[in-house]
């Protein structure tokens, strides 16, 4: 457990729904849940959720810190937001579902090798270096990040989609090499690095470094 977690901890002892309302974004909708299950009826990846939303909310008032923030749940939401448009009490779920997502990971509590955590850092770390996406790069990221035998089994099964992008020029082998990007890269960087301030005051969190870095 990490420094910032165990400050938290501390914080917030026993009351783990009340660190929700203060950190996590649209965590002060959750004591409005009434219970009802239409968000987990609802839920296009129902099945293969570990934990609901309505059940996540019930964990949280219930105190269970642990379980949530370490549960690879809230990284199956896909942000269909069919939750929302039918939840009776109008609670942002899918927001709530990103923002416990984000926390958990801010904590250093996220699932490791969890495929949608890693690939949105994977996609963050291409998409600010340069301010455009290296499809190339990314894609070879995504595929290598269990090792190289799993990566090049994956390329092969995947090759006929390789070969369609080339063939659009969206996989362009010297983006190995030179990666374009946007006019104003610095630009960019501060912008970025300003918006973590900012968030890390309004939460009261401690300003990560993030490697805005060419
Ligand atoms: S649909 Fe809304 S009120 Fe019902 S359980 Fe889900 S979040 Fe709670
Ligand atoms: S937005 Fe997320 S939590 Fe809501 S129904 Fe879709 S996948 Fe499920």
């Amino acid at each position: 457990m990490g420094d910032m977690d165990q400050q938290m901890l501390d914080k917030y002892r026993n009351n783990f729904l009340h660190e929700v309302e203060e950190k996590v974004d649209d965590g002060d909708w959750v004591k409005m849940c009434m219970q009802c299950g239409v968000c987990a009826g609802s839920c296009t990846f129902g099945p293969d959720w570990e934990h609901t939303p309505q059940k996540i909310f019930m964990m949280i008032r219930a105190g269970k810190r642990e379980e949530v923030l370490t549960s690879s749940s809230m990284w199956m939401c896909t942000s269909c937001y069919n939750c929302m448009v039918r939840c009776p009490r109008e609670l942002p779920i899918t927001h709530i579902m990103h923002g416990l997502a984000s926390y958990a990971h801010r904590l250093g509590l996220a699932p490791k090798n969890q495929p949608t955590r890693d690939f949105s850092l994977i996609f963050w770390e291409n998409c600010t270096k340069t301010g455009r996406v290296n499809e190339l790069r990314m894609t070879i990221s995504v595929y290598f990040r269990e090792g190289f035998i799993s990566g090049v089994k994956k390329m092969w099964t995947l090759r006929n989609i390789g070969r369609g992008l080339f063939f659009a020029k969206r996989l362009n082998p010297m983006e190995l090499f030179v990666s374009h990007g946007c006019k104003d890269k610095d630009g960019l960087r501060r912008a970025l690095k300003k918006a973590d301030e900012i968030e890390a005051r309004r939460r009261g969190y401690a300003v990560q470094p993030r490697g805005y870095s060419s």
